[in-house]
């Protein structure tokens, strides 16, 4: 078992006070109505997927997880370390979107307040000061670029207000 974030560490002893077919009707809909009894779990999503080796949970663990409709799912690291690089989905051969389904659980689990404390801290300052990290003008000089552009961070924030960066605990 790895050591990363998420309560949802380990199916061993584990008991699901209910599987919920509304939670799994939900999570299809964020994938315009795709059938997920489509996933017939050979693993081959997890078989190329970069953070295999860093997940306590698989991502052909958690589409069984959606399958039954435990809620349980938002609670595991797969959903945040995830990066998006897609490779699951062009392999699965039931043509499942399951890349599009992550982004929607970390909504999800972002609206519930299940979300890595580092994620929203860097939403927030992102938010703030309109980048992540604040270049210093000798680290570009050493890089032979010109000096750090300015910009107004109205700007940035108008940007972000449109994304709803910040908005998404507030909404249901
Ligand atoms: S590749 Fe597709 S069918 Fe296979 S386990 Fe993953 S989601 Fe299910
Ligand atoms: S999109 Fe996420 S879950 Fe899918 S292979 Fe890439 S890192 Fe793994």
């Amino acid at each position: 078992m790895t050591e990363s974030w998420g309560r949802f560490k380990s199916f061993e002893g584990m008991t699901f006070k209910k599987l919920d077919a509304k939670f799994t009707k939900k999570v299809s809909e964020l994938i315009g109505g795709q059938d997920l009894t489509a996933c017939f779990q050979c693993a081959k999503c997890s078989g190329g997927c970069p953070v295999s080796d860093k997940v306590n949970i698989q991502i052909h663990e958690v589409m069984r997880m959606l399958l039954f409709g435990l809620e349980e799912v938002l609670e595991t690291d797969m959903i945040w370390l995830c990066t998006t690089c897609y490779t699951c989905q062009e392999r699965c051969p039931q043509g499942i979107d399951i890349t599009d389904i992550l982004f929607g659980l970390k909504n999800m689990a972002y609206r519930k307040g299940i979300a890595p404390p580092g994620y929203v801290a860097a939403a927030q300052g992102l938010y703030n000061n309109g980048r992540l990290y604040e270049p210093t003008d000798w680290e570009r000089e050493d890089l032979e670029l010109d000096d750090v552009p300015e910009f107004d961070i109205n700007d940035v924030k108008k940007l972000l207000d449109k994304t709803r960066l910040l908005k998404l605990q507030e909404e249901e």
